[in-house]
């Protein structure tokens, strides 16, 4: 028996050590993930002060430890889940083996944050985005020639801890060894299951599942329907693990479906692609927004008390 159960399942890329940018709903729990696996992290976000959400930081950081089943190993390596101001700690990444960018689905915050770090990754680590669906070959000219080829999507399903699904996106300049590297850490180290899926506005799964909950949304307005009752419908009653409509809205946030819908706005028009060129955002998800009712992160959303 050895008493270092870290994976060691690459061959070529053996992740010791991970950096994750952005520690909210998302980056968080792909933290408390690769803890659970026994990889150390390092997860970053904006100094509170700066940051969109005061405070975030420090309650992503409790609620790893509150996580239930708790994470294994978090009260051990708490240490090694740092939340830091990434400007003063960006060397700490020349550490890390994978760096997996996970902050607000913004194109423009995400392409000031790749010129940061890049002169602080390491020669041969991956970075990776986990954007529900912005352009990773736009979001890669952020990033020195160098870079570029080890550079690609890692799309995690909320809740990440237990979503099997993970989609990797390659752009025209990813090496095809660093694709196949990070699946085999995604699969045979995290334990998901990997599609590789084109660069294409939100993917495959954002792509399609988006359109049945904006379908969904409408209809609920149009006839009135209760939230509670379309969810049992779309969820359990359907046999379907997942929590239906207006709950999977709620845990997703409010705010990151209004980009999610924003990137098919901005990218296909009503002309080439009548379907989703035509899409807009439900009144409904428009006034709970304006409210800053945005799901389970601010207690409020669909539901009142998520
Ligand atoms: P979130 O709003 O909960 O968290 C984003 C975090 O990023 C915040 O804590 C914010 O302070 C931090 N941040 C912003 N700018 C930063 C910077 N420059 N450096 C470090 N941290 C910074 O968002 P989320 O739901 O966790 O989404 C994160 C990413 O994952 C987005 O690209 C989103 O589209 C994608 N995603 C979200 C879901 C979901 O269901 N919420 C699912 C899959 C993918």
């Amino acid at each position: 028996a050895t008493t270092d159960e870290r994976p060691t399942v690459m061959s070529r890329f053996n992740v010791k050590k991970v950096a994750v940018l952005g520690a909210g709903v998302m980056g968080a729990q792909i933290a408390a993930h690769l803890v659970n696996v026994k990889v150390p992290v390092v997860l970053f976000d904006l100094p509170a002060k700066e940051g969109p959400k005061n405070g975030i930081v420090t309650k992503a950081v409790e609620g790893l430890k509150k996580l239930k089943p708790a994470p294994l190993g978090v009260a051990e390596d708490a240490a090694l889940i740092q939340p830091a101001n990434y400007e003063e700690h960006l060397a700490r990444l020349s550490e890390c083996d994978l760096v997996i960018e996970a902050i607000a689905e913004r194109m423009d915050w995400k392409l000031d944050l790749y010129r940061k770090i890049a002169p602080h990754v390491a020669p041969h680590a991956i970075v990776a985005s986990n954007t529900s669906g912005l352009s990773i070959t736009r979001l890669s000219e952020a990033l020195p020639e160098a870079l570029k080829p080890r550079f690609c999507g890692i799309h995690f399903f909320n809740p990440p801890r237990y979503m099997y699904l993970v989609e990797l996106i390659a752009t025209p300049s990813t090496r095809a060894e660093i694709l196949d590297d990070l699946e085999t850490f995604v699969t045979s180290g995290l334990g998901k299951g990997v599609v590789r899926a084109k660069d294409t506005p939100n993917f495959i799964a954002n792509r399609v599942g988006i359109a049945g909950m904006l379908a969904t949304m409408k209809e609920v307005e149009k006839f009135g329907l209760s939230y509670d009752v379309v969810d049992d419908l779309t969820g359990k009653k359907l046999g379907r693990a997942s929590s239906g409509t207006f709950r999977t809205a709620d845990v997703v946030g409010l705010d990151t479906m209004a980009h999610v819908i924003k990137t098919l706005q901005d990218t296909l028009s009503a002309d080439t692609d009548p379907f989703y060129g035509s899409f807009g955002t439900p009144p409904v998800l428009k006034k709970l927004l304006e409210l800053g009712h945005l799901g389970q992160k601010a207690k409020a959303g669909f539901y009142k008390k998520v």
